[in-house]
């Protein structure tokens, strides 16, 4: 009966290890499961074809898992209020990104988290250091390993709420703003609101709220008199209904604070189309061309 026991435990605890495995590696993709090997060998081409043969200096690596496949910030991830969520529920012992990522590899997605969950979760991380609290969690080594790679994968989202960012406009501007991420705007047909309005008093400056290079001005059907900017990490942060711009061209640097333009009420219509709308800032954050939602970015600078 013990070597019974034994044998079947040891299968099970293989059986648990894979599906680990398998977890991980979906999370990683932010994908589900049936579109994870199409995405996989695209971004990986020397899987079938050796990368050393194209280009002899790289160090291919042997298994070309999982810190490479996370090769964007993929904010994407949180949903429309999940990052939200997670600040509002993070404490000074329990940062947000150690909540993220224990969801992330315990129920293989960040989309939605609850206050009820991430409360029952709080409560249960009890120690001093990020593995006591996880061994405490869940007791189990490949857990805590797990955890503490997509933590550090999410360290780097955790940048876009530094200081190094600068909300985009005065905070004395009298300025109003509410989660308006995917509400409904029906100029042009129905479609999905990609990103925050900011509603102030017309000629209200705009400021870059991050580092980075103009890589778009000019007219929008939409968007009206628009800039954007790129910063270091692939993130496009977008400006629109300005109703002047600032001194910055295609090409230009800007860092936080700069002045990009002048709030306005442009859009929604052929070039110099005004006052279609009240005048605000529209605001909106994009990774590799897909939106994500500002308000808790916005939320973080003021
Ligand atoms: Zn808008």
């Amino acid at each position: 009966m013990i070597f019974k026991r034994s044998v079947t435990s040891r299968v099970l605890s293989i059986i648990a290890a894979l599906l680990l495995v398998l977890a991980w590696i979906i999370v990683d993709c932010n994908l589900a499961g049936g579109a994870l090997a199409g995405m996989y060998y695209q971004m990986y081409p020397w899987i079938t074809e050796p990368l050393s043969a194209v280009q002899p200096n790289i160090t291919v690596p042997t298994t070309p898992t999982i810190p490479t496949i996370v090769s964007t910030l993929n904010v994407k991830r949180f949903g429309d209020r999940g990052l939200y969520m997670y600040r509002a529920a993070a404490t000074r012992d329990n940062p947000w990104y150690l909540l993220a990522a224990i969801d992330a590899v315990e129920l293989g997605s960040c989309a939605s988290p609850t206050t009820a969950r991430l409360n029952q979760v709080k409560a249960k991380l009890v120690g001093t250091t990020v593995d006591q609290k996880l061994r405490a969690y869940a007791g189990n080594s490949s857990f805590v390993m797990m955890v503490k790679r997509r933590m550090s994968d999410m360290l780097r989202i955790d940048g876009l709420f530094s200081a190094a960012h600068k909300f985009p406009l005065p905070l004395n501007s009298g300025y109003t703003y509410e989660d308006s991420w995917g509400a409904e705007r029906t100029f042009g047909g129905e479609r999905f609101h990609e990103g925050v309005d900011l509603i102030v008093a017309k000629g209200t400056p705009i400021y870059s709220a991050s580092y980075g290079t103009v890589t778009k001005k000019g007219w929008l059907t939409l968007g009206g008199w628009r800039i954007g900017v790129q910063d270091e990490n692939g993130i496009y942060y977008y400006y629109a209904h300005l109703s002047e711009y600032g001194r910055f061209e295609v090409g230009d640097a800007v860092r936080p604070g700069d002045i990009l333009g002048y709030v306005g009420s442009t859009g929604y219509g052929p070039e110099g189309t005004d006052d279609v709308m009240i005048p605000h800032l529209h605001f909106g954050m994009y990774e590799n061309d897909v939106a994500f939602n500002p308000y808790a970015f916005l939320k973080a600078w003021r």
